[in-house]
């Protein structure tokens, strides 16, 4: 068997790494002249510049070995150091309170000790936007200084529309009372629960490790081609594309079942870049250019009967995936919401299991090739709700007691978003084989697996 790996970045270079190891035949097509993708390191003023990345870090001990193995022990463990550019002074990030304070001045550092201390007596109720997170954790003055411009430049949008989630991921469990008083009674061993302070570094710039990478490959007896740009479907002349989009794309469209003409108004970067998409590939096809099928996803879960296609994030965001973790650890699932105008007052998705949605894009492909389609929209889901609460329920029938919380709603967090399905039904002649149960089920085995791996 021979394999063939496009690009010679991080995610080329690293599959090509372990194919070859397994003494599998590989062949990388890469269309720059040079490899490592962004993480490259150039050689400027007679000095060693990463072009962007820089900071490897991973929790799975799987890639971690990878990199250590590539990486054949010349690397050194450096301080993380990332600071605000702020008025010509410089602020640690994550602030400490009396460098930032210091570096304000002091009549700036009063209006930021007042607007936290107010913040703690009148915090802002509804704490599910990034803006009212962090008001509440460093009051409104710091807010705006350090978190508000960069927020929205980050992620694009407001910071009154952004989730609280992106703001928790970030600077979860630090607030300028922890900070202050650890800087005032220096703990032992005191970390930051969520910030890592200290990263391995290549000793030649984050893309050395690339660059063994790719001389392992060769000794392996692979292959590296560069200045080859992969142009299958151009060359092949194939003209056909099955586009994996969400129905993130559709925004709040509560109560109804959601039909393939419902109104398109994203709320989040990630509906608004499928939705582009969606856009570029439509206008392609009526151009003639080419043809294609979108295929909306409602909430794609469970895992397939190998267990090898499961949900997996880092942080898990998930409802499934996290309800199921807090079974086994014993934690709290907070539950968003249970004041929405549903049959059980929790919010209401609809599930639909990864091996339906890969038997649809076949099912789309075959369609493809068959028929004069230009282009069609197609939703994906179960056609069924499930609230959270439900969800809860029939884990508790399948032997797992998840204890939770009730949270307020997050902002923009529809009641209930459940597809009309009748579509792919009569174009695909599709329909989901799983039910919520066995979506379920197949993601407890999915977790087991998981965990059985960390242990070996
Ligand atoms: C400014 C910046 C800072 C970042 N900082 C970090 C960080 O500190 N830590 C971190 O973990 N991540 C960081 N990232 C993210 C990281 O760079 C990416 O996750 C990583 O580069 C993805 O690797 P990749 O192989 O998927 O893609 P890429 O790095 O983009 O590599 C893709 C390769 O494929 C080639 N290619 C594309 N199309 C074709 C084709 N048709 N035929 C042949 N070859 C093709 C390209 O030329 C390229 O070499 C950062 C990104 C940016 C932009």
């Amino acid at each position: 068997m021979k394999i063939a790996v496009i690009g010679a970045g991080p995610a080329g270079l690293s599959a090509a790494y372990q194919l070859c190891k397994k003494g599998i035949d590989v062949e990388i097509f890469e269309s720059s002249d040079a490899i490592a993708g962004m993480v490259k390191t150039i050689s400027l003023w007679g000095q060693l510049v990463d072009l962007g990345p820089h900071r490897f870090f991973s929790s799975d001990p799987r890639v971690n070995k990878i990199w250590l193995e590539a990486i054949d022990g010349q690397y050194q463990m450096v301080n993380r150091l990332t600071r605000i550019y702020y008025k010509k002074t410089f602020f640690n990030y994550p602030l400490k309170a009396f460098n930032a304070l210091r570096g304000l001045g002091v009549i700036e550092a009063v209006h930021c000790v007042m607007s936290y201390v107010q913040a703690k007596i009148l915090p802002i109720k509804n704490d599910s936007t990034f803006e009212s997170w962090v008001t509440n954790r460093f009051g409104k003055r710091l807010f705006e200084i350090f978190f508000k411009s960069y927020s929205e430049k980050l992620w694009g949008i407001s910071c009154r529309e952004l989730d609280a989630d992106f703001a928790a991921q970030r600077i979860k469990n630090f607030s300028l009372f922890e900070a202050i008083k650890s800087a005032i009674l220096p703990q032992k061993n005191f970390k930051h629960k969520t910030l890592v302070d200290e990263f391995a570094y290549p000793n030649k710039g984050a893309g050395q490790v690339y660059d063994k990478m790719a001389q392992k490959i060769l000794e392996f007896g692979g292959k590296l081609n560069l200045k080859t740009s992969v142009l299958a479907m151009q060359n092949a002349n194939s003209k056909n594309l099955i586009f994996s989009s969400s129905c993130a794309t559709y925004g709040v469209c509560d109560g109804v079942k959601i039909d393939e003409t419902t109104i398109q108004k994203p709320i989040n970067p990630y509906g608004n870049s499928k939705l582009m998409v969606e856009k570029i590939l439509f206008d392609l096809a009526n151009q003639g250019k080419l043809s294609q099928i979108t295929l909306r996803y409602f909430n794609a879960a469970g895992a397939d009967k190998d267990c090898e296609i499961g949900s997996k994030h880092n942080p898990e965001t998930r409802l499934i995936p996290l309800a199921i973790n807090s079974a086994k650890d014993g934690a709290e699932l907070e539950i968003f919401g249970t004041d929405f105008p549903t049959k059980d007052k929790t919010a209401i998705r609809d599930y639909v299991h990864v091996e339906d949605l890969g038997r649809a894009h076949i099912l789309a492909m075959k369609l493809l090739l068959s028929k004069n389609i230009n282009s069609d929209f197609i939703n994906l889901g179960s056609g069924i709700g499930s609230s959270v609460l439900e969800i809860i329920n029939n884990l508790k029938k399948l032997g797992l007691t998840v204890n939770s919380r009730n949270m307020p709603r997050r902002v923009s967090d529809p009641a209930s978003l459940v597809a009309d399905i009748s579509k792919a039904k009569k174009v695909l002649n599709w329909e989901p084989h799983y039910n919520i149960a066995e979506i379920l089920q197949s993601a407890i085995l999915w977790n087991e697996r998981q965990l059985n791996l960390k242990k070996h």
